[in-house]
C-alpha cells in the first residue's frame, strides 16, 4: 500500500485548471475563513503550527508537512 501525498506547493501548474482547490481554513466555531497564511495568529509548536482564530481565539492545529529529504530533483 502506498499512500501518495501530494505537495501543494509543487503542484501549482497551468494545466491543472480542472479543479481549483482553495486552501482556506475555516474556524469551526465562528466560521471565520482565511487562508493558512491569512490573518490567523500562527504559533509554531512541537507538533506543528497552531493557528489561532483572531475572532474567537479557537486554536486550529495544523500539522506540518513531512520533510521529504529524498526528493529527487
Ligand atoms: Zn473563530
Amino acid at each position: 500500500m502506498s499512500h501518495t501525498q501530494h505537495c501543494p506547493a509543487a503542484e501549482s501548474g497551468p494545466q491543472s485548471l480542472h479543479e481549483r482547490r482553495k486552501a482556506v481554513l475555516t474556524c469551526p466555531r465562528c466560521a471565520h475563513a482565511s487562508p493558512p497564511d491569512g490573518d490567523w495568529r500562527t504559533q509554531h509548536c512541537d507538533r506543528g503550527t497552531e493557528l489561532r482564530c483572531p475572532d474567537c481565539t479557537t486554536v486550529l492545529t495544523v500539522h506540518e508537512q513531512f520533510a521529504d529529504s529524498d526528493t529527487p530533483k
